[in-house]
């Protein structure tokens, strides 16, 4: 019998699960309703991105390592579909507060986009491969609550002006709400479901810098993510990326609370802020940029972590709704589309039979999730002792790896973006430098 299955959120999570579920009917056989084994809808609380333009600080660039690109490769032509609109990558280069530049290589190129952009090439890929027998997609519809017990998931529409109810059955809930999710703060009234949230102590704005002015100077390669911190101890760096118009989107991360940033309120203070600390890309921003930039909202950034991701045989949450972390080692995306190849996996495994996939994913994506938040945190540290001592590891253990590639494995942030292994078996293996670098950092915290 044909399940009926509401996704909440129209994210990057969300709508590779509706290609994942449909695929699971006979490819190339054009399914009668009735034989379909899942019908999906899918509810979003925000208007069609393929209609409206969103603010650009609304959305931001992040980088696609194998993870990712792997859970995209397995649904015919999505790869493709999100290459056409994103920026390959090859490395990082770190610019240094003397000026010199240390350039970090990476085996497996990445690839940089738009979040917005990323969810649109899988929601046209979704529309063009099935019609709404298949999936049916509400923009601008707010989950507002959900009955578990008579598996009703309520929403919120104010698109007309005037605010419309709708209540929708369903066999199948999924989550893929993100980091505030709805359907999670709902799982917090079922027995024995907990979750905490955490702010992560640095907050951040985006800058964009426009396709080339002739009079405005950058030296920067595209195909590199460029990267500066403010003073090695200040824990405050600037992320750039290259966009395929020829402009440049970045963000800049800062201690919550505590930073000039926040104090920025005018377009001289910021044009000013940029000439004394980030004087190679203070020449390319635009006065009407630092005029918006001065204005532009501070976001903060939440880690979820919960003991379980599923309620019985008909709600699952993923993504950022069961385990948003930091974007420190630019994990969160990648495991959030993982997980719907550990779900599919799980379907294969258990022949579609909800009660035990449902349950075995808390069981088997649980550690992984534990693992990245606490390589989110600790992979990266903050002294500039410990930092200078990670670039010779990584440096080291790449050199190594080359030569002996059976022997030695690259070190432990190349490890996390440039290959697949579960974040459980990165961790048990490189715990010792988590450990160190969690009790530098905590002490170091307590300083800015
Ligand atoms: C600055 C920054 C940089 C990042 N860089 C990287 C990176 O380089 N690499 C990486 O892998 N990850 C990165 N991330 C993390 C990444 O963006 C998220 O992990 C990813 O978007 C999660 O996808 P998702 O589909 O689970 O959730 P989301 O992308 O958050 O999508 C959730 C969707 O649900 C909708 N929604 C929310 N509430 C409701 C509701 N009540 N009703 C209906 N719809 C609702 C939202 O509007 C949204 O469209 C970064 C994050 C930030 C903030």
């Amino acid at each position: 019998m044909t399940k009926k299955v509401v996704i909440v959120g129209a994210g990057p999570s969300g709508l590779l699960l509706a290609h994942y579920l449909l695929r699971r009917d006979k490819p190339g056989t054009a399914c009668a309703k009735s034989d379909r084994k899942y019908q999906i809808e899918i509810y979003e609380r925000r208007a069609d991105p393929r209609l409206v333009s969103f603010p650009k600080y609304r959305t931001y660039s992040l980088a696609l390592s194998p993870r990712g690109i792997n859970a995209l490769s397995h649904i015919p032509g999505l790869e493709e579909a999100v290459r056409a609109v994103s920026v390959e990558v090859s490395g990082t280069i770190i610019h240094q507060k003397n000026g010199k530049t240390v350039f970090r290589r990476i085996r497996t190129p990445q690839l940089t986009l738009d979040r917005t952009n990323l969810a649109i090439a899988i929601l046209q890929k979704l529309v063009s491969s099935y019609d709404s027998s298949g999936v049916k997609i509400h923009f601008d519809s707010k989950c507002t609550g959900v009955d578990f017990a008579n598996k009703i998931v309520k929403f919120e529409n104010n698109s007309t002006g005037q605010t419309e109810f709708k209540n929708v059955n369903y066999d199948l809930l999924i989550g893929a709400d993100g980091a505030s999710s709805a359907v999670r703060e709902e799982l917090l009234n079922t027995d024995g479901f907990e979750s905490q949230q955490k702010y992560f102590y640095k907050d951040y704005k985006s800058i964009f810098i426009s396709p080339p002015d002739p009079k405005l100077k950058l030296h920067l390669q595209p195909s590199n993510l460029h990267s500066w911190r403010l003073r090695l101890n200040n824990a405050t760096n600037l992320l750039l990326l290259y966009q395929l118009d020829g402009s440049w989107s970045g963000v800049i991360n800062f201690p919550h609370g505590k930073n000039q940033i926040a104090e920025l309120c005018s377009k001289q203070k910021v044009l000013q802020y940029f000439q004394e600390n980030f004087p190679e890309i203070a020449g390319a921003i635009a006065e009407e940029e630092a005029e918006a930039f001065a204005s532009r909202p501070i976001s903060r950034v939440v880690s979820v972590s919960c003991n379980r991701y599923h309620h019985g045989d008909s709600v699952l949450i993923i993504g950022d709704a069961a385990h948003a972390v930091p974007p420190s080692i630019g994990q969160g995306c990648n495991s959030a589309l993982e997980d719907v190849v550990v779900f599919d996996r799980l379907l294969d495994e258990y022949s579609d039979n909800l009660v035990e996939a449902l349950e075995q994913f808390t069981v088997r994506r649980r550690p992984d999730a534990y693992a990245l938040l606490e390589l989110s945190n600790y992979t990266l540290p903050l002294s500039q002792k410990l930092f200078i001592e990670f670039l010779v590891r990584t440096s080291f253990a790449k050199l190594m790896h080359k030569i002996f590639p059976k022997r030695f494995q690259p070190f432990l942030f190349d490890l996390i973006t440039e290959s697949t292994i579960p974040y459980s078996e990165i961790l048990k293996t490189y715990q010792k430098w988590i450990n160190k670098v969690k009790k530098t950092n905590e002490k170091f915290l307590g300083t800015i």
